[in-house]
């Protein structure tokens, strides 16, 4: 991978010359800052204001046109965490004229693409924040491909995981740093800003308290089209006949810890019968740990980003979550919501240390690794007594502004950063509820959930017996997909309504056609609503609406 920008060779005056009279050209998608990508041309940088710039000429296209509304708060978010106001784009406006008086641009020709990292040097958020919003923004736009540059603007050094960006493009990412060495003014040909926050699953709790995000977009096969194309890029091969069923603990050995780890690993050996390994970050590469995960019945870890790797793990395993005293599972989701989502295919378990006796405190360490040191006796105290970590905000410090992780609340990284000596019975209870004979991958045949078309040829007669009994007889033909399709169970629902009421009256019916006399009356208009559904829970979109008159 080469650092320098031009293996492309540019005609640097007429590159000038189409920076001074076409000026810079904006188009974005996105109706507010918290969902808005913007593809630009000639968008240029000056590496000593720290400022993006856009000129203005005859030519110049800027959509949307906000006018000062840019400001409020920004014309987006330049990292996938939604509204963080210290991850927010914008940029400075010029005349192109401008350009007369200003450094001599150098000029980028690869397409970019221009972000924010959050956290670059966790795991987790390496995966959720980023990763994989840049790979799915680099999937929306087809010029995005593997020959484009990523540039990191969030002002960071590499971090630990850089080689995991290096996967996404030929071409080394860029720093905000390094852009100095380029030039004083820079200027991108071609280029996209902002990141696709379509894949993530988790809010932080910088608003309300952290937990799965609202309206989850994601599903796990598109989960898998990342982490095939990451082991690509890593070459580790999936083995489709793997030999010997084996189950994984994601060890932690700087905080955190098991202290009873050797007896835990026996544990699980024993009670499924299974060769047990243990893996952390300290002492694996990164590609042995994709390659035992991607073949594990089972991932056992303690809370904590390592847990993101269950991103590898293979349909039907299992993964254990193990927290540590007085730190209520269902309060920090964000790997119950991973192996939860639509299609993972992934049971989760989590196991929470409630006997005081077994945990190990720190009080007296730095307070961002849950020392308490720092704070006033009663509220120390307070601490150490209290059985649980109740609901709290991310990061916000009192002038409202959220500052990168990690979360500044001291009871929660003093209870985050306990040891815990793990009570085996009650672990293996736990998980016992869940996997019943050998956890893993069941030689299971997975199907997509595919849902019905709509009814085709509804219809409906009414049949009137004196004055105050009628009947209604309504029939319709099979969703159009249907005839393609092996479904289990086919059923369908169908809502009458009389016309003006609020309420309607449902059945769920196995056949295509049905007379319905109950509640019928003679001489008033009936709303028929239909819609198919398969295996249960696979609801079809509702026919057009069927008006029959007894
Ligand atoms: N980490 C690790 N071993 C340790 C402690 C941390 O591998 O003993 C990794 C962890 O997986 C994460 C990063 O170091 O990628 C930062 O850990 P931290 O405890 O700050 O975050 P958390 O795991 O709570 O998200």
């Amino acid at each position: 991978q080469s650092q320098e920008l031009s293996q492309v060779q540019i005609d640097y005056h007429a590159a000038l010359q189409a920076l001074v009279e076409d000026g810079t050209r904006m188009v974005c998608t996105g109706r507010m800052h918290t969902d808005r990508i913007c593809r630009f041309e000639s968008l240029c940088y000056s590496t000593e204001a720290e400022e993006f710039v856009y000129f203005h000429s005859n030519s110049s296209v800027m959509l949307p046109n906000l006018g000062s509304r840019r400001f409020q708060p920004a014309l987006l978010d330049l990292s996938s965490v939604e509204d963080h106001n210290t991850q927010y784009f914008n940029f400075v406006e010029l005349p192109a004229a401008a350009l007369k008086f200003m450094p001599k641009p150098v000029f980028v020709p690869d397409v970019a693409l221009i972000a924010n990292r959050f956290n670059p040097d966790n795991l987790m958020h390496v995966f959720h924040d980023d990763l994989l919003p840049i790979y799915y923004t680099m999937q929306q736009f087809s010029d995005l491909d593997l020959e484009a540059r990523l540039f990191f603007m969030e002002g960071w050094s590499e971090g630990v995981h850089f080689d995991l960006y290096k996967l996404l493009s030929n071409k080394q990412p860029l720093l905000r740093e390094q852009l100095k060495t380029l030039g004083r003014l820079l200027c991108f040909t071609k280029s996209y800003v902002g990141l696709s926050k379509i894949t993530t699953w988790y809010q932080y709790g910088f608003v309300q308290p952290q937990g799965p995000k609202a309206n989850i977009l994601v599903s796990g096969n598109e989960i898998r089209q990342f982490t095939k194309f990451m082991m690509q890029k890593l070459n580790v091969s999936l083995e489709e006949s793997s030999s010997e069923e084996y189950i994984v603990v994601f060890s932690r050995t700087i905080n955190r810890l098991i202290l009873n780890e050797a007896e835990l690993i026996l544990a699980l050996a024993q009670e499924f019968q299974m060769k047990t390994i243990t893996v952390s970050l300290e002492e694996h590469s990164f590609s042995d740990i994709v390659r035992l995960i991607s073949n594990a019945s089972m991932l056992v870890s303690m809370h904590g980003a390592q847990l993101v790797m269950s991103l590898f793990l293979p349909r039907g395993a299992t993964v254990v979550e193990l927290f540590p005293y007085a730190i209520n599972p269902e309060h920090y989701t964000p790997y119950k919501t991973l192996a939860t989502l639509p299609g993972m295919d992934l049971q989760y378990i989590a196991w929470q240390n409630t006997d005081r006796e077994d945990t190990v405190t720190y009080p007296d360490r730095p307070w961002d690794q849950g020392g308490i040191a720092h704070l006033d006796k009663a509220e120390q105290e307070r601490i150490i007594k209290s059985t649980e970590v109740p609901r709290h905000l991310c990061c916000r410090n009192p002038e409202g502004a959220p500052p990168p992780p990690p979360c500044r609340n001291p009871e929660w990284l003093f209870r985050a950063y306990q040891d815990t000596k793990v009570n085996i019975p009650s672990l293996i209870h736990v998980i016992r509820q869940t996997v019943k004979s050998k956890p893993g991958p069941k030689k299971q045949k997975w199907s997509a959930s595919l849902y019905p078309g709509k009814v085709r040829d509804a219809k409906c007669q009414a049949s009137v017996q004196g004055t105050s009994e009628a009947k209604l007889a309504v029939s319709w033909q099979i969703p159009w997909n249907l005839k393609y399709l092996k479904v289990r169970e086919v059923k369908y629902e169908v809502w009458i309504q009389e016309q003006g009421e609020n309420t309607y009256m449902p059945y769920i019916l196995s056949h295509q056609n049905h007379t319905f006399s109950e509640n019928i009356k003679p001489f008033t208009i009936y709303l028929v609503w239909i819609r198919c559904i398969f295996n249960k829970n696979l609801l079809g979109p509702f026919a057009d609406v069927l008006l029959c008159s007894t």
